[in-house]
């Protein structure tokens, strides 16, 4: 087992995996930028290095600093947590090559999977189905024309490199193409530094369901079932559930043994998720997150397993202590994002957070770096907490989900608290009936399914 990890994060996310550290034993190092230097990561891990100014570029993205911090403080592995460095080839290598372990998969895995169009080709090699689209890369607007032709609208361009939703725009003619060919490609220029894109049929109605995958590196592979991450704004999920309203027993288990086939045959080892458009029964492969996720607290309450403790014990070359038949889903279980942005523009809300009280009880997890006084910095991303809600039956949960967002304050900055309130009071939400573009019908004031 390791003695020491760097964790090479901030906020939420850097604080659940000190957490999984501290009750393994293991000593942490938080790194920090300037601007964190009261946060409550510091706070909590053992020792802390400053690696740099407030820009992440400058900090969070300082792969030299990060591994110097490493050094000095002799850790024996790295923890990327999720965003930053998680899904960096040239990081996990270069944490290799100076002699730590990346907690994660290895780089070729994380190199296969970042590029979008080999992630695609790959996962149809291992039997999964994919979104009918260009087979590769789309060179022009000619081409963009004569593929969306071929396949018909509407199309969706989208970033090779892409990542967080940017640099993808929807044609629904010819007209439109030119246009969404040119935005797109600029977009995912600056974001990536790779303006290279492909091509989907965009589809209508379908849900986003993603499957959790946790491998050994001695062959065993389990699923611990879905998540549906639906209700998303901007290509960015707000609220996640577990299991999926969509699904039955039968297709969760069919689905799930697609995905450890497809993740044993292609030698995956850690925690990894594979999202999938679900649309009329089918599910389509979109692509491979080699990382722990955001959402994965939701997967965590119905089947009893601590992600990050796994996700440790692998990288250290241990088995999986259980297999398939092991692993129990029960229950249900419902994750709002909580950020600090006005609930109504959207608009980012940093500042001192001059109160501060989270729900209890039980089946409420809060999983957040906010304290009463803190100051929530401007440089980074604005989700500030995470509730976790955790019941025996899905109305159970959406009961508890309801009276935990009334006891949770935050003060002194905007949040989207008011937002997830009227949102687990919407009809169509208690029903289960939404798809990926019902909420933003849903924000903005007009009914999802008219979209
Ligand atoms: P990113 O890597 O930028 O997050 P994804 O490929 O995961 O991009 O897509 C992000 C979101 O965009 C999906 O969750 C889904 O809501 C939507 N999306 C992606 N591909 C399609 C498609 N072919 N049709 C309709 N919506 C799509």
């Amino acid at each position: 087992m390791f003695e020491k990890v760097l964790i090479a994060n901030r906020g939420e996310i850097a604080l659940r995996i000190a957490r999984a550290c501290r009750e393994m034993g293991i000593r942490t190092v938080a790194v920090h930028s300037t601007a964190d230097a009261d946060a409550m990561h510091v706070r909590l891990s053992d020792e802390s290095v400053c690696i740099g100014p407030p820009a992440a570029l400058a900090s969070y993205l300082n792969k030299a600093a990060i591994l110097s911090a490493a050094t000095i403080t002799n850790v024996d592995a790295i923890h990327p947590g999720y965003g930053f460095l998680s899904e960096n080839a040239d990081f996990a290598e270069m944490v290799q090559s100076h002699g730590f372990t990346f907690i994660g998969p290895t780089a070729e895995h994380i190199r296969m999977m970042g590029d979008k169009i080999t992630a695609k080709r790959v996962a149809l090699a291992h039997g999964l189905k994919v979104v009918p689209g260009s087979d590769g890369p789309v060179a022009s607007e000619a081409d963009a024309m004569a593929i969306a032709r071929a396949i018909g609208y509407p199309v969706l361009l989208k970033a090779t490199a892409g990542g967080g939703g940017r640099g993808m725009k929807v044609a629904r003619e010819d007209s439109e193409l030119g246009e969404a060919f040119r935005l797109a490609r600029a977009e995912a220029g600056a974001a990536f530094g790779n303006d290279e894109l492909y091509m989907e049929k965009y589809l209508i109605h379908p849900r986003h369901i993603e499957v959790q995958i946790l491998a050994d590196s001695h062959g065993g592979v389990v699923h611990l079932g879905e998540r549906d991450c639906s209700l998303q704004r901007k290509h960015q999920k707000m609220l996640e559930e577990a299991p999926s309203p969509a699904l039955n027993a039968e297709t969760r288990h069919d689905i799930g043994r697609i995905a450890c086939e497809a993740i044993a045959g292609m030698g995956y080892q850690s925690v990894g998720t594979l999202e999938f458009l679900y649309e009329n029964g089918e599910f389509y492969f979109m692509e491979m997150n080699t990382r722990l996720q955001v959402e994965h607290p939701v997967t965590e309450m119905i089947c009893g397993v601590d992600l990050v403790r796994e996700q440790i014990r692998v990288a250290t070359g241990a088995p999986l202590g259980f297999t398939q038949s092991d692993i129990r889903i029960a229950g249900h279980a419902i994750e709002c994002r909580i950020n600090a942005e006005n609930p109504v523009t959207f608009v980012p809300s940093p500042g001192k957070i001059t109160g501060y009280h989270a729900p209890g009880g039980l089946g409420v997890r809060v999983d957040s770096a906010l304290y009463s006084g803190y100051t929530v910095p401007p440089h980074y991303d604005s989700m500030i907490a995470k509730l976790i809600v955790f019941g025996n039956n899905r109305n159970e949960c959406l009961m508890r989900v309801r009276r935990a967002l009334v006891e949770f304050v935050i003060e002194g900055v905007e949040t989207t608290i008011p937002l997830h309130a009227k949102l687990v009071a919407e009809p169509d939400f208690i029903n289960g009936d939404y798809d990926i573009h019902w909420l933003e019908g849903f924000v903005s004031g007009k009914n999802g399914k008219d979209q």
